[in-house]
This record gives C-alpha cells, sequence and structure tokens, in this order.
C-alpha cells in the first residue's frame, strides 16, 4: 500500500509541475483499508468572530495539540467563545492557546444552534477570525450530509446515488487535505452539513445500504463533484477550480433536470452591496459600471466576468465570481446574463449551482424513469465505477 501511494505522489508531482504549477491532483490511489481515512475534519464556521456553545453533560477543554486540561465542569450553559489578544477567549476566561478541542461526555455539543457529535475543534487564525471543526466518523458525517444535501423524501435510487458521490467527495478530500486544519467546509462550497441534528432514518438507511461504495476511475479516487440543477449539459471541472482535468468530469448532456424549479432565476442586487462582496472576499474594487460576462465554455457557461469599476477592470474566473458575490445571488455561470438597472445590477441564468458531475434534479428524474443508482452515476461520471473499500 504505501508503494502504491508513493507512486502516486511522485506521478503527482511530475504532472503538477508539466500542467499547471497550482493545479490540483484529481486522481489519487485508494488505501487499502477503510480505516486510514474513516475520520473527516469538517470546518462548520470558518471566519467566525464569535462563537455560541453549549453541552448538556460534563465536558472537558484540552489545549492542542499537546492536550493539556485547560478547564472541565458538569455542564457547559450557553456561552461565547471569541478570538482575544493572545489566545481564545472562552466565556470568562482566557486561553492562551490558538488551539482548543472541547469534549463533551454526552457525545454532543451545540454550536450556533447546530448539535455535533464527538466534540469540536476550535482554532484562532489569522485577522483573529474562529475556525470550528467537527472531526466526526465518515459514515456519521454522511448521515448529517445527505438529508441536507437532498431532500429525504426523493426516490431512493436518487438518495443512494447522491451518497456514493457524497463518500467520494468527502474521502476524496481527506486523502488530499490530510494535513490541513480541516478536510471538507460544512457548506454550499464543500458539502452542506447539518450535523447530528439532521439525520434522518430514511436517508441513514441508505447510507447503510451503500457502506463503504465510493467512485473509481481506473482504480483511483477523484473528487466527485455534484450540483443541484445543470440545466441541459455539465460541464470541465478545470474550468471552476485550479485543478488537473479528469476524464469522468468533462461534461454530459443532461435533458432530465427540465422540472427542476431552479431552471430559470433572476436577482437584483445594489451595486453597492456587490462592492462590498467582492472587497470582502479580497478583490480591489472602486464603484462598478458594468459586469460582462465571456469566454463561453461548449455548455454555455461563462468562464471569466469581467467587472468595469472607477479603478479599473478586474476579470475574475466565473466560479470565482459567483462565490465572492454569493451562490444564492449568482446561483450559476449557464446562460449568465447581467444588466445595469440604477443604482443595481440584475442578474439571470439558468440552472443553481457550478454545472460539474452529478445533476442531483436529473438524478431525480432518472430514478423516477426506473434508472439504479449504479446507472446515475455512470451516466453523470463516464468512465467511472463503484467500488467498494472495507
Ligand atoms: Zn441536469
Amino acid at each position: 500500500m504505501k508503494t502504491r501511494l508513493a507512486v502516486g505522489a511522485f506521478l503527482f508531482c511530475l504532472t503538477r509541475s508539466a500542467v499547471a504549477a497550482e493545479a490540483e491532483a484529481t486522481s489519487l490511489a485508494l488505501p487499502n483499508h477503510l480505516s486510514s481515512f474513516n475520520r473527516i475534519r469538517v470546518a462548520v464556521v470558518q471566519n467566525g468572530d464569535e462563537v455560541t456553545l453549549s453541552a448538556n453533560g460534563a465536558y472537558r477543554v484540552e489545549s492542542l495539540p499537546d492536550r493539556s486540561l485547560l478547564d472541565r465542569g458538569l455542564r457547559l450553559g450557553e456561552m461565547k467563545v471569541r478570538p482575544s489578544f493572545q489566545g481564545i477567549r472562552f466565556g470568562a476566561k482566557d486561553f492562551r492557546f490558538p488551539k482548543i478541542s472541547i469534549l463533551s461526555d454526552s457525545g454532543s455539543i451545540r454550536v450556533n444552534n447546530k448539535i455535533y457529535s464527538s466534540g469540536v475543534q476550535i482554532f484562532r487564525k489569522s485577522r483573529g477570525r474562529l475556525l470550528v471543526v467537527n472531526e466526526v466518523e465518515a459514515e456519521t458525517y454522511l448521515k448529517g450530509v445527505l438529508p441536507s444535501e437532498m431532500p429525504p423524501r426523493w426516490p431512493k435510487e436518487a438518495l443512494k446515488a447522491q451518497a456514493v458521490a457524497s463518500r467520494t467527495f468527502a474521502l476524496f478530500k481527506a486523502l488530499s487535505k490530510k494535513n490541513e486544519d480541516y478536510m471538507v467546509a460544512g457548506d454550499v462550497i464543500g458539502q452542506v452539513y447539518g450535523g447530528h441534528g439532521a439525520e434522518h432514518s430514511a436517508t441513514d438507511r441508505l447510507i447503510d445500504e451503500t457502506r463503504g461504495e465510493i467512485l473509481t476511475y481506473q482504480g483511483q479516487i477523484f473528487p466527485a463533484y455534484f450540483h443541484s440543477t445543470c440545466a441541459g449539459q455539465t460541464t470541465h471541472a478545470e474550468y471552476n477550480w485550479d485543478i488537473q482535468p479528469h476524464p469522468a468530469l468533462q461534461g454530459v448532456n443532461c435533458f432530465f433536470c427540465l422540472r427542476s424549479k431552479y431552471q430559470r432565476w433572476g436577482k437584483e442586487v445594489q451595486i453597492n452591496d456587490l462592492e462590498r462582496r467582492l472587497k470582502n472576499a479580497g478583490y480591489q474594487v472602486g464603484a462598478i459600471s458594468r459586469i460582462s460576462p465571456g469566454k463561453w465554455d461548449a455548455s454555455g457557461r461563462a468562464r471569466e466576468i469581467e467587472v468595469r469599476h472607477s479603478k479599473g477592470t478586474l476579470t475574475l474566473r466565473g466560479n470565482d465570481f459567483r462565490l465572492a458575490v454569493g451562490p444564492h445571488v449568482v446561483r450559476s455561470l449557464k446562460d449568465l446574463r447581467v444588466a445595469r438597472s440604477g443604482s443595481s445590477m440584475k442578474f439571470a441564468g439558468r440552472g443553481w449551482g457550478h454545472g460539474v458531475g452529478m445533476c442531483q434534479w436529473g438524478a431525480k428524474a432518472l430514478a423516477e424513469q426506473g434508472k439504479t443508482y449504479r446507472e446515475i452515476l455512470e451516466f453523470y461520471y463516464p468512465g467511472a465505477t463503484i467500488t467498494r473499500i472495507r
């Protein structure tokens, strides 16, 4: 197993320097045993100023990574955690450590009104922002993801396809980000993770039925992206992120999501609100006069967005613009139109999401037509097969 991993890493370095300096690998060798990546670190709060925390039973606070005991008690009533000058402020106490772990004997902790099992870790990051991470067993994590990513009343085969795609995506991240503070983001950027409170018995059963099943391409795991509605065609992964092209993530024609309620969307946003959002995301912009989508891909998505403003012109990758402005504002880049209307901009387009990998509304329609989860996955990830890891 070690040799396989080492060869994979070597090839990865070669292709990485040959293709593009910053392009991340999209193919990783599989460990032989599930236990080598069965815990997932999920970022449940990012860039937080303040976090509200509580636990029902006895709790313990430890410093990281040395695990020295900082505090303990029989019950943790609702309290605030804030970054402090030297570390982390925990209610009235100030711990001079940038990383702490909070463990509850009852096995669950409430963070900003969501319940998480197995405790949380809190990091004081740069600019005094808090990162809260929940480390959880992979299958438990999936039970918190599935009902948040797809309604539990949807057809069983669509839900099973989602379970396998979500497991593949999570385990790919667990392998590629194993040395980082967290592996996946618990929101739409990663996978929507509702925590322990979101689990649902119907979807829990489907996670168990597909236990250990992941997608592979020529024996290697890849990031099995998915999204809500493609509106006719999915697209290439490498157009959205700095990653290497992958044969299973090159786009397919999907005529199955026509009944999605997200086929068409429109949104009007105040220009000063757009300026604020772009600045918050780290882009230098003055007063915006015009926003032009361009460099259309074969699926009809804008690969670039040009923002003309009082200090110059900013050209952004389409997906970076969408995420900076907000994926609920610019739902998709497909057939994106932008028009100025007084002090606001009107956005309109088709579909919802980045458009890579499985289209969830398409998967729903295919399941209603009698397709199995295997057929659905083979359609959206051409050339991929289902492998069971133990
Ligand atoms: Zn579709």
